[in-house]
């Protein structure tokens, strides 16, 4: 274990973050690993209780708690604090193929149920994986490893995104050959073109997709399946294929005006300022440009965050974000207790930034938006909202009414909609004949199997929109399901029986 009473000795400490007002001049991440001594304290914190919640990863009223990978979380603490840096990336690795992503940008369910969090700040448990493998890779200690035999057995997986990488990797260390198709011009799913890179650089998920590369798998990119080749296709020339195309569609807000120009959805608002990053072109497309504007944007979660942080760096005049639901209490509710996701107020590093920028945190709670205003020239010019009341039944059944008296006009000319997903592209799955439940595959969570013979699938399109380290979970445990389903049975990790 850690240190036996470095739980009670040592105070939790937060990952470095850059000053929000210098960075964001810039779109570097705005966080640092820690040094090899904070490590090492923070390490010591763990307390190695004897049922550790942490690497437990598992729904409670809707959230997830602990680790869904099954991180080894108490082992590696023990050696990061002993400074077996080597011992605690190998114990890392085995269970996480990417963890300079989850390092980085899970939001570390673990965290919420580590047993010190009952009473203290929890172990900085993110942080630590964050800093184990940016050490491997900075001492040189990841190398491609290439599979000594090949079994002859070749899998298509379509999309790119942490699920499709994890089965890819895992299969491809199984001995079988694996190709992945993918539309966009660069590999990563949302990991390259969806999360912005102040929070994940991108030449960080290259240096992945360039490992996995060498160590045996074939990338297709620009080609979309059920477009530029085909479902049949797919099935004749591979033994069996994998979906994993993600939840991607978003959802609309249907509301008078939606349809004049400037109004714009979350994804296509971010893809475009990292091509821009990327490919160093002079100016992001002029309407999904936030330089000079005032941007509202619909919608409450991270993924509207990230536009916030985006919008602050393009140079918006000024930037709101609505949520329809109230501000969370700054303690858990007596109805949130451990081990369960803390629902509880954060000010994460877009709204420190907007704070910081703008004087104040740009969100607005219990709002809604029921209509665009136009400039005359079918542009958008303002936005009208009402206030909300929320209330909860007994059973914790949500509904919203609209406060009478309440109503506000916004001046706006950038709105961006981050209101979620519906589900993944249904075209392709009607040429594979893949069935769906409630917009996503149907295919049962432990087995991943369509009513298709031979068609799996996986990460998001599944699950529905998630976290990645549920799509890397999904992308190992089908990687298993595949292998037992070509080879009869599977050497592969499973935590599904656990
Ligand atoms: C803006 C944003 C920010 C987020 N931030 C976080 C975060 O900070 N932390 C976190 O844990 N989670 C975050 N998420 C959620 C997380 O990114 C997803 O849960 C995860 O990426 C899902 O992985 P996936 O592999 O299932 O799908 P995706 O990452 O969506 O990848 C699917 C891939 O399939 C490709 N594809 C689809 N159809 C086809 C086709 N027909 N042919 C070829 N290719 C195809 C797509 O182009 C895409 O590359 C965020 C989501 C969004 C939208
Ligand atoms: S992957 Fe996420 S939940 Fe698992 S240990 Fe890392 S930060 Fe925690």
């Amino acid at each position: 274990m850690g240190k036996a009473t470095g739980f009670m000795e040592l105070e939790r400490e937060n990952a470095v973050e850059r000053d929000p007002l210098t960075r964001i001049k810039d779109w570097k991440e705005y966080s640092a690993p820690f040094s090899d001594e904070k490590m090492q304290r923070q390490g010591a914190r763990c307390m190695d209780c004897g049922t550790p919640f942490c690497h437990i990863g598992m729904d409670i009223a809707g959230s997830t708690s602990g680790c869904p990978v099954y991180n080894l979380i108490p082992e590696w603490n023990d050696l990061v604090y002993k400074g077996k840096w080597k011992e605690a990336l190998e114990r890392l690795m085995k269970t996480n193929n990417f963890p300079e992503f989850t390092g980085r940008v899970c939001p570390a369910p673990c965290e919420g149920s580590c047993t010190v969090a009952i009473s203290d700040p929890a172990v900085a448990i993110k942080n630590i994986e964050r800093s184990i493998i940016d050490k491997g890779f900075e001492n040189g200690w990841i190398t491609p490893r290439i599979p000594e035999k090949r079994t002859g057995k070749t899998i298509a997986i379509v999309g790119s995104g942490p699920a499709g990488l994890a089965a890819a990797d895992q299969l491809n260390q199984a001995g079988h050959s694996v190709t992945v198709y993918e539309r966009s011009d660069r590999a990563g799913g949302l990991l390259m073109y969806g999360i912005p890179n102040m929070k994940l650089e991108k030449d960080v998920v290259q240096r992945r997709i360039d490992l996995l590369e060498e160590e045996g798998i074939t990338f297709i990119l620009n080609t979309e399946v059920g477009k530029d080749v085909t479902a049949e296709q797919l099935k004749e020339d591979y033994d069996s294929v994998i979906l994993c195309i993600g939840s991607q569609v978003p959802r609309d807000l249907p509301i008078q005006g939606r349809e004049y120009n400037g109004i714009h959805f979350a994804m296509d608002y971010l893809t475009n300022a990292t091509k821009h990053l990327l490919d160093k072109t002079k100016t992001p497309n002029d309407s999904l440009n936030a330089k000079g504007k005032d941007v509202i944007i619909i919608g409450g979660g991270d993924t509207g965050a990230d536009c916030v942080a985006t919008a602050i760096r393009q140079g918006a005049k000024s930037v709101n974000q609505f949520a329809i639901n109230p501000k969370l209490p700054i303690k858990r509710a007596s109805t949130n207790e451990w081990p369960a996701y803390p629902q509880v107020f954060s000010l994460e590093y877009a709204h420190k930034e907007a704070k910081e920028k703008f004087g104040e945190d740009v969100r607005q709670y219990s709002i809604q938006t029921k209509a665009f205003i136009t400039d005359g020239n079918d542009g958008v010019q303002a936005l009208y909202t009402v206030d909300l009341e929320t209330t909860q039944d007994e059973k914790g059944m949500i509904s919203y009414e609209e406060l009478s008296n309440t109503g506000e006009v916004w001046p706006t000319q950038l709105v961006i909609i981050a209101i979620g997903f519906v589900g993944p592209t249904q075209s392709i799955l009607d040429q594979f004949g893949v069935k769906t439940e409630r917009n996503r595959i149907d295919a049962e969570y432990g087995k991943f199997t369509t009513n298709v013979d031979g068609v799996f699938a996986a990460g998001d399109a599944r699950r529905g929109q998630s976290l990645i380290v549920w799509a890397i979970n999904e992308g190992r445990e089908v990687a298993h399901a595949v292998d037992e389903y070509l080879m009869g049975k599977s050497k592969l990790p499973t935590v599904i029986a656990m």
